[in-house]
């Protein structure tokens, strides 16, 4: 409820006869990762088509899929910041230019965006939405280079951040990873009905499993796959493009990901589920039940019960049909408003001493309203237990995260917190636990991003 927001999921399918149909599929599974806006944009060789709106996968695409044919598609879902104007944002981005025409989706962020925006300004660009992906677009129409391919690479070179891109021209179809490889994407193949190979990319693969994709490898940090025909077969060229300084995500397995995925080449499930063992070693609390605040918590929450012995049960039942609320800031509607998503179970929690798992804290506010309706529902002892280090910065590569004087741990210590929450006690996986359950024991010696729990930035 109050967690980080990933901002986006992309896909990209090639030489299927299904294509915009197996995007459509893919961007349904990876919902999670953006409900503002979807689109999808596809090519029969001659021409780009797209369709795109505001809304969730099912609104946005309730007419006019059939529309999009040929044998090559892209799509994104959205999360747009409160604030940006989300029609002109909307994603993919079409653009025809002197190669032809071109469509781009985009996870991610970029940092330099203003710089680079400025630049194309005093070349006389001019900018239809807030999207820093428009900035490639115009770096690569400004480009005199021959081959688009060769473009992309010297739009890329100009850009810092973290981007997971698809690119679509009327022929071929592009997939990079900044060198970084900040977000996650992943490489599946098809086999078509008439024996030729298709293959797709996408932020997850729990979007392979929904359209029967093979699951191949992730496409590397700072590696360009091209996807093109060769006799009706898909076949793809590797360049990598840049070097491999590899920083991915920690946050993915935290919160972000379906637990059905396998990301950064992990089973998001049994990563969640080290993190409630290990939690529960460095944590032994005597209570009655350990119940999970759902869904983020869940997985966590069998793994510390598991190990601890102590009996899980699903003790808050989550609403997940909440449309648009009615909530006037006092308390009771505050209260009110969890409520609306989150309701105890008051025949298992009344008289009872609990553990509650949530993935993490932000702002604090949700768990102090979740903590409140539980001790009204007659728990005894209510101790909460995060399954994720501290967050105490904001994130600059493609989370949506509050500044850092929002975040509740970058301004107070843990002891404040479970004062201002209201918990009995307050827990949080170390950042070596964290690792351990990737199967890490070194915090320092791998690839991974976890600046939003130690400001360690690398750009
Ligand atoms: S700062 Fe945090 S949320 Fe952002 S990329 Fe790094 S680990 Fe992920």
């Amino acid at each position: 409820m109050e967690s980080p927001k990933e901002k986006c999921a992309v896909v990209g399918v090639f030489n299927s006869p299904y294509s915009a149909v197996l995007c459509y599929y893919s961007l349904f599974a990876m919902q999670h990762r953006g409900q503002e806006s979807s689109g999808i944009s596809t090519s029969n060789g001659l021409d780009i088509q797209t369709l795109k709106g505001e809304g969730l996968v099912t609104n946005v695409f309730s007419t006019g899929l059939e529309k999009l044919i040929g044998n090559a598609s892209i799509g994104h879902n959205r999360y747009s910041t409160a604030g940006e104007d989300s029609k002109c944002d909307v994603q993919p981005i079409f653009a025809r230019y002197s190669l032809g025409q071109i469509a781009i989706a985009h996870n991610g962020n970029l940092v330099n965006t203003k710089k680079v925006r400025e630049k194309l300004i005093s070349n006389g660009a001019i900018f239809q939405s807030h999207l820093d992906t428009e900035n490639i677009i115009h770096l690569i129409a400004q480009s005199k280079k021959d081959k688009l391919k060769d473009r992309i690479i010297e739009a890329l070179s100009q850009i810092k951040g973290a981007y997971s891109f698809v690119f679509l021209s009327r022929g071929k179809l592009f997939a990079v990873r900044d060198e970084y490889g900040f977000r996650p994407l992943s490489l599946g193949k098809i086999t078509n009905e008439d024996g030729s190979s298709a293959y797709v990319v996408a932020s997850e693969t729990c979007a392979f499993d929904l359209i029967n994709a093979k699951y191949i490898r992730d496409v590397n940090p700072g590696e360009m796959l091209i996807f093109s025909l060769k006799d009706d077969n898909a076949t793809f060229e590797s360049v990598q493009i840049f070097p491999p300084k590899p920083k991915k995500c920690i946050f993915e397995f935290v919160y972000f990901s379906r637990p059905d995925s396998f990301v950064f080449n992990k089973c998001v499930y049994e990563v969640r589920k080290n993190m409630g063992i290990i939690l529960a070693k460095e944590y032994k609390i005597q209570a009655d039940l350990v119940i999970p605040v759902p869904d983020s918590g869940v997985i966590a929450a069998i793994g510390y019960s598991q190990e601890s012995k102590i009996p899980f049960e699903m003790g808050i039942v989550r609403n997940h049909y909440i449309g648009r609320t009615f909530i006037e800031p006092t308390q009771s509607m505050r209260e009110l408003k969890v409520k609306l998503k989150l309701n105890p179970i008051k025949a298992l929690i009344n008289n009872k001493d609990i553990i509650v798992i949530d993935d993490s804290i932000v702002r604090g506010t949700t768990s102090k309203q979740i903590i409140s309706i539980l001790r009204k529902t007659g728990a005894k002892k209510i101790h909460l237990v995060i399954a994720s280090p501290q967050t105490i910065a904001p994130c600059y590569y493609g989370v949506d995260t509050p500044d850092t004087s929002q975040l509740i741990s970058a301004t107070k210590s843990i002891e404040e917190i479970r004062e201002f929450v209201g918990a009995d006690s307050l827990s949080f996986l170390s950042l070596e636990g964290l690792y351990k359950s990737i199967g890490n024991d070194d915090v320092n010696a791998d690839g991974y991003c976890k600046a939003c729990f130690d400001k360690q930035y690398v750009l």
